[in-house]
């Protein structure tokens, strides 16, 4: 396996629509293990084929908590769902497309491609999702929770689409202007809140926030 490199917004290779995998090929299948490795060493929950430059429609997910995490009381979802439990993780999908979508729920999202930043994005309660998994078998999936959250944020990233690109259009434009004024901090160092336009959320990532 291969750690991979991850696009970071605003590189315009992010936009670029994927394309539906015709036949699940071993490279295929080897691109999805090189994707988990590196969303794992990046301690992300979810990787889109499009971060890691590879235009195909394929994403990576594991969103089970560490067990025995008493942090995982405080996750504001109130931790792993009876549905996200019952569907074995890491999950690698192919071609996925949802079916069913109910309720609305909202979390705040992190992004490996917008490092350091999260913001509050509302999306569907549950969903259920088509598509074919690593042996190229047809499969449904349903789920709430934070998987629920993780599988419409990667698949939004197929479509060329970001988290930022879901908030109020004067919140988007603002967090895009900072990230390309100030760029990202470099590893291991925190982003300062320096909101010169005194706006008040908290960016600050704290153990129950993930990035997706
Ligand atoms: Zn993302």
């Amino acid at each position: 396996m291969a750690k991979l490199e991850i696009l970071k917004f605003p590189d315009t290779r992010l936009r670029k629509k994927c394309k539906t995998v015709d036949k699940v090929t071993p490279a295929i299948q080897k691109l999805a293990d090189d994707m988990l490795e590196t969303m794992y060493d990046f301690r992300g929950i979810g990787l889109a084929a499009a971060q890691v430059n590879e235009q195909v429609r394929l994403i990576v997910l594991d969103t089970r908590r560490p067990e025995g995490d008493d942090k995982d009381a405080q996750d504001e979802l109130g931790g792993e769902s009876d549905l996200e439990r019952a569907i074995q993780q890491p999950l690698k999908i192919i071609n996925p497309v949802i079916k069913k979508r109910v309720g609305k729920t909202t979390y705040n999202e992190g992004c490996l491609s917008v490092p350091s930043y999260f913001e509050v994005v509302e999306r569907s309660k549950y969903i259920e999702v088509e598509a074919l998994n690593e042996k190229g078998e047809k499969i449904l999936i349903k789920t709430d929770g934070l998987l629920a959250i993780c599988i419409q944020h990667e698949i939004d990233h197929l479509d060329g689409k970001l988290f930022i690109d879901r908030l109020s259009p004067i919140k988007s434009a603002r967090v895009k202007a900072k990230i390309k004024k100030f760029g990202y901090p470099e590893k291991g160092e925190e982003r300062e809140d320096d909101d010169e336009q005194g706006d008040d959320d908290n960016d600050e990532m704290t153990d129950s926030q993930h990035r997706l």
